[in-house]
């Protein structure tokens, strides 16, 4: 046992200690404080300068993602879950996309896990909230890059449904490299918004703080353990809001006691699998201008299938072409006349979540359904960059293997939407929270993370939890979710 270990916990007292600084943790814990709660924010990753981004792919994987973004689920097929880690969370990392719940997945929750609360009408304050927090607006086309042009084309061709895409950003220059750190901080990620108004407002912000153990006593919140490279924590706090993603808020919540109740705990995960396919065009596309992830071809969206354009500089490129030999070298001397598009099925398949050595243990089969969607996505895929010109298409499948004949172990998915581990149901038999997402039989512990959304989206979830979030912060306030106004002042980037 080390020196740090054998002193005595630093103990903090507060109102609420949230766990993690993510897209749940920070706008509960901003939200909170701007409230007039006493918080402390206990976030395991560092906090991290843009300054020091240089927006080197690979440089920059080691240092924002968890595992250098080589997180994997085992399952047919494995799938690679990148998750990022900080002051931010995965929204330090992310593209930007933001859109509401879909009415559907609304109605859906309501029918299916009793979450009646949870309507376009109650939610509506919530969204106008963080949309106003983080200046989401539509992408504007001269800055959506031309890798968006030409998915535009194809949608049009075609006579598909298509639009720019929503996203947080302010003063955007369409660098290309969202996903490895804005280093112009135009991305309005939590960790320049949301942590900072919790830092002005008197919340206790501690980075680099690994939360062991959520405590409790007779059925009620008391805090929670932590411990940083150099001491142990102990923050005694009678609400305890778990934030620590949909991977790891189930471990913690299992290493606690907590949660298990219904059998649900770590299970009912969802990923957004997702590819991609590559266009060579005849034109200069130059997928390292413009906005990454700007524009969706949403034609599909009823039947789970979901475009959007991504993008990036040659290295990612290099990384995500799915060719070999020759062909890569020949593909790669072409990089600027490369487009390309991604598929995201929205999954009926389920995995689940649990600790094996102190580590996350993930499983995730593709069931047929899902493959079906990935089927008829990928066929459609190459019939809209055709359409818009393509001389050649390079999907994410085996040579020989066409669309129609994928199978799950063809299939090289990556997924960025972890959801519905510690799922919210009102009945405490069949969810881990209930619809004010506290911990089914345990006063004060609450959980505002992608575990507690209940199904997958069909869209990028990370509007959709910092609206659940925004509507926990003023339950717990005891307050009606207030609409933004024009003139509320709302934190800039420093
Ligand atoms: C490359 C990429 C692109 C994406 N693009 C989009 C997009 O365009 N639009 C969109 O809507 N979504 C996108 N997403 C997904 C989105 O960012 C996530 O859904 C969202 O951030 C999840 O929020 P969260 O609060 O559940 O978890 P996170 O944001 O991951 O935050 C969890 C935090 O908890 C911390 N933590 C974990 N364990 C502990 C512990 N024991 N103690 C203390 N802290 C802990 C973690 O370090 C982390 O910082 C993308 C994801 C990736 C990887
Ligand atoms: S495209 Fe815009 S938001 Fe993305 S990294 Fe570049 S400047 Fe930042």
């Amino acid at each position: 046992m080390n020196a740090g270990r054998r002193r005595a916990p630093q103990v903090l007292g507060a109102d609420v200690c949230v766990v993690g600084a993510g897209a749940g943790g920070a706008v509960a814990a901003a939200e909170l404080a701007e409230g007039g709660a006493s918080v402390v924010l206990l976030e395991q990753g560092p906090r991290h300068d843009a300054d020091r981004f240089t927006a080197r792919p690979m440089e920059m994987l080691a240092r924002l993602y968890r595992d250098g973004g080589q997180t994997t689920t085992l399952g047919n097929p494995p799938i690679l879950l990148p998750l990022g880690r900080g002051l931010g969370g995965t929204t330090l990392v992310n593209s930007g996309t933001c859109f509401r719940t879909p009415a559907a997945v609304l109605e859906r929750w309501r029918r299916d896990f009793g979450l009646e609360a949870l309507t376009e009408e109650t939610l509506e304050p919530c969204f106008e909230r963080v949309e106003h927090a983080l200046s989401i607006s539509e992408v504007p086309p001269e800055l959506a890059g031309r890798n968006a042009a030409i998915a535009r084309r194809g949608a049009e061709a075609l006579g598909w449904s298509h639009g720019y895409l929503k996203r947080n950003a302010r003063g955007c220059v369409g660098s290309g490299v969202c996903a490895f750190g804005c280093p112009a901080s135009a991305k309005q990620h939590v960790g320049i918004t949301y942590v900072p108004r919790a830092e002005a407002a008197g919340a206790r912000v501690l980075a680099g703080a690994d939360v062991r153990r959520i405590l409790t006593a007779r059925g009620r919140a008391q805090g929670v353990e932590a411990r940083t490279a150099a001491s142990r924590i102990e923050v005694r706090a009678p609400t305890v809001v778990v934030a620590a993603g949909t991977i790891h808020t189930p471990l913690l919540l299992a290493r606690s006691g907590l949660g298990g109740g219904s059998g649900q705990l770590g299970r009912n995960l969802a990923l957004h699998p997702a590819v991609g396919a590559f266009a060579l065009m005849d034109e200069l596309v130059d997928m390292a201008k413009g906005v990454p992830q700007s524009f969706c071809v949403d034609e599909l969206a009823g039947e789970g299938i979901m475009f959007e354009t991504v993008a990036g500089p040659p290295s990612y490129v290099a990384m995500a072409l799915p060719l070999s030999g020759r062909r890569h070298a020949a593909a790669m001397a072409s990089y600027r006349r490369l487009a390309q598009l991604g598929l995201m099925v929205s999954d009926s398949s389920r995995g689940s979540v649990r600790a094996l050595a102190g580590r996350p243990l993930i499983r995730y089969d593709l069931c047929q359904d899902d493959v079906a969607r990935f089927r008829k996505g990928l066929e459609r895929m190459e019939r809209l960059l055709r359409a818009a010109g393509a001389r050649e298409v390079y999907l994410p499948l085996p040579a020989g293997v066409a669309p129609r004949d994928a199978q799950a172990r063809h299939l090289k998915p990556m997924a960025f939407h972890p959801l519905g581990t510690a799922r919210a149901d009102a009945r405490p038999t069949h969810g881990v929270v209930d619809a004010e997402l506290q911990l089914h039989g345990v006063e004060g512990v609450h959980v505002a993370d992608g575990a507690v959304v209940p199904s997958s989206l069909g869209v990028n979830p990370q509007l959709t939890i910092m609206a659940l979030a925004t509507r926990l912060a003023f339950g717990l306030l005891g307050r009606a979710v207030p609409r933004p106004t024009a003139d509320e002042e709302i934190a800039c980037p420093s």
